[in-house]
């Protein structure tokens, strides 16, 4: 199934612009699905998830205090898009899971270089161009998707590094590094997925995730995961087509451990020095003890081209994946 160019396009739109407000975004967001929905029948609903004390991962992201408990105080949201109605609760076997940071300043621990952390949204872009894509087949395949919109910002309620967070399913992690922020929401996701999707058996996410990325593969291709050896194995064969190069990913349990607080995971493991394939050790943590497959694209290197603008990279990709975890 290949991606429309209008879809491609809008999707692309999307990315390049500079719209660091969550709520913004949503509203953007909710007006492309309407665009698409020519027909009334293609698209839906999209629903606004702001479960704000049941998501503490990305609720602990930049500006956002981890004990914020109203709407005022902007800063994350989630959105999950579907094409089937009554989507909440649904049991689709295949979530996809995209990184939206709005614009990711790193938080207090602030980046050097920060021009382009627009793009950091685009893994969330992905999942949307996707679910459109889907919205217009004839036979739909039961798919959800998860939008997982926030903006990494600075201000007098950051969250500052050390500070420990329970998480939904009851893991603590110490965040010892407010810039690795991608990988909490999309923890936040995988565990809503889990929740709420009781037949979901692959879920698959895509990110922005680790700006190594491009030091690991270039501009040749994104680095890929799964821990199912036979979507592993497709991949490989098929790296060229697909624009993904799968790498691999041992267990990674002890360096993840936090030395300080007993219990807690960290969210950036300083001793792994292959941060690519850390990103993906971090995210397996919250699969661990299910029979779910996790499936990871870090689309890094692949977001834009040399004029920093967002090639559309990952609604494809995910179309091509979906062939084979369907
Ligand atoms: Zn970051």
């Amino acid at each position: 199934m290949k991606i429309d160019k209008d879809i491609l396009k809008e999707i692309k739109r999307l990315a390049d612009e500079v719209i660091v407000d969550p709520e913004a975004m949503h509203g953007e967001v909710c007006k492309t699905i309407s665009t698409f929905n020519g027909n009334g029948k293609a698209y839906h609903e999209i629903y606004p998830l702001r479960f704000l004390k049941e998501r503490p991962l990305c609720d602990a992201v930049g500006n956002n205090a981890p004990l914020r408990l109203t709407f005022e105080n902007k800063g994350e949201d989630y959105y999950k898009v579907g094409h089937y109605p009554k989507i909440l609760n649904t049991n689709a076997p295949v979530v996809l899971i995209g990184k939206g940071i709005t614009y990711d300043t790193g938080g207090l621990d602030l980046k050097h270089q920060m021009y382009g952390m627009h793009l950091d949204k685009s893994g969330a872009l992905a999942v949307l161009g996707t679910m459109l894509q889907l919205a217009r087949q004839k036979k739909k395949p039961n798919v959800d998707g998860l939008l997982m919109f926030a903006s990494n910002l600075i201000g007098s309620r950051s969250t500052v590094p050390g500070t420990v967070v329970t998480t939904n399913r009851k893991k603590k992690v110490e965040i010892n590094d407010t810039d690795a922020e991608g990988r909490l929401v999309l923890a936040d996701g995988i565990e809503y997925a889990l929740e709420h999707n009781k037949q979901v058996k692959n879920i698959i996410t895509i990110a922005t995730l680790t700006g190594v990325a491009e030091y690991t593969l270039g501009k040749y291709a994104a680095p890929f995961f799964s821990d199912n050896p036979k979507v592993h194995e497709y991949v490989y064969k098929h790296s060229d087509k697909l624009k993904l190069y799968p790498l691999p990913a041992p267990d990674a349990t002890k360096e993840y451990k936090s030395k300080r607080v007993p219990g807690a995971i960290v969210n950036l493991a300083k001793g792994l020095k292959a941060g690519t394939i850390a990103g993906y050790q971090f995210l397996k943590h919250f699969t661990k003890g299910t029979k779910v497959h996790l499936h990871h694209i870090d689309m890094a290197n692949m977001d834009s081209d040399a004029n920093g603008r967002s090639l559309g990279f990952g609604s494809q990709q995910l179309l091509d994946l979906l062939e084979v975890v369907c």
